[in-house]
């Protein structure tokens, strides 16, 4: 009826209404803690399966809120994405993850990789991105070869050759490149040969059910024979079990992370963590 409809209307709009308050609230606070403790960084290990050490560590972003406390990455960074934020945020990002690399290599703990999430947004700013990069590792003084940049396999498939350009003027700086969430775009296999890339990751959802779920261990498998037949590393992410780091090491996969060695935790502790090798 007319009445209903009008109801359904009304709540429509509320819901709608709803969503965009909650983006500009997000935004309006993200605006207040740029630059201020709020942020930080948070740094999870990655692990060699080969030699079973700590090799490096992806930088992960944390935002302690003032009335809302924790608040997940998933949560705000899609929301700042669609803002101009994005760009001081990620250059925050890249710069502090640079900055505390160095201090790492400063105080003596090896050669570490620390790898850092680019935004779409970033990656599409292309010439911005290669500036920056230069401009922050300079500022920062972290050797190049230390610094890895992720970039999801949706974002480096849109535009192939732009994307191409991009990864070779980074590489040319001397960083190297990991291809995140690997398993969930549509990558031609065509298209991947041809891009300039150090790493494939394999994306969480193929690892949560080995021992239960025999198609996605053929993905994994493929994976990882198509990654070392392209010469790169191939990472796992989400690594939470025994069971399934054993697969892994069976497979042939280069390196994993996950909560099965260490949650992502404060600069310090993951020192701590690099500093005390131990058998998995
Ligand atoms: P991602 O890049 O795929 O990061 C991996 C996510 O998986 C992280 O979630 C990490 O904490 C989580 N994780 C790692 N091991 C395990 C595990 O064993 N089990 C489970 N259940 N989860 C695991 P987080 O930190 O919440 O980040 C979520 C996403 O937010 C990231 O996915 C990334 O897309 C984005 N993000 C986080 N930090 C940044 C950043 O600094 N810059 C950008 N552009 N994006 C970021
Ligand atoms: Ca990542
Ligand atoms: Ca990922
Ligand atoms: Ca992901």
């Amino acid at each position: 009826s007319k009445a209903d409809g009008r109801n359904a209307y009304h709540f429509y709009v509320a819901a709608m209404d709803a969503e965009v308050q909650a983006r500009k609230a997000i935004e309006r606070d993200m605006r207040l803690a740029l630059g201020t403790p709020q942020l930080e960084l948070h740094y999870q290990p990655l692990l060699d399966l080969k030699s079973g050490r700590i090799v490096g560590c992806e930088a992960l972003l944390r935002w302690n809120h003032p009335q809302l406390g924790w608040v997940p990455p998933a949560q705000f960074i899609p929301v700042i994405e669609r803002t101009d934020l994005i760009i001081p945020l990620g250059r925050w990002i890249l710069h502090q993850a640079c900055r505390q690399g160095r201090a790492w290599r400063d105080a003596g703990l090896g050669p570490m990789t620390i790898a850092v999430n680019l935004s779409p947004v970033q990656f599409r700013h292309s010439q911005g991105l290669v500036a920056m990069v230069t401009d922050i590792l300079d500022q920062t003084g972290l050797a190049p070869e230390a610094l890895q940049l992720e970039i999801t396999e949706g974002i480096a498939m849109q535009n192939v050759d732009s994307s191409i350009e991009v990864l070779k003027a980074l590489r040319a700086l001397g960083v190297t490149i990991s291809i995140d969430d690997f398993g969930t775009g549509y990558s031609s296999l065509n298209y991947l040969k041809r891009f300039p890339v150090d790493k494939l990751k394999i994306d969480r959802s193929f690892v949560i059910d080995i021992g239960q779920h025999p198609d996605n261990e053929a993905v994994v498998k493929a994976i990882v024979d198509l990654g070392h037949s392209l010469r790169t590393r191939v990472n796992v992410e989400g690594v939470e079990s025994r069971t399934q780091l054993d697969f892994l090491l069976a497979h042939g996969v280069d390196e994993a992370q996950g909560y099965y060695f260490s949650r992502p935790v404060p600069a310090d502790a993951f020192a701590a963590l690099a500093r005390d090798p131990r058998d998995w």
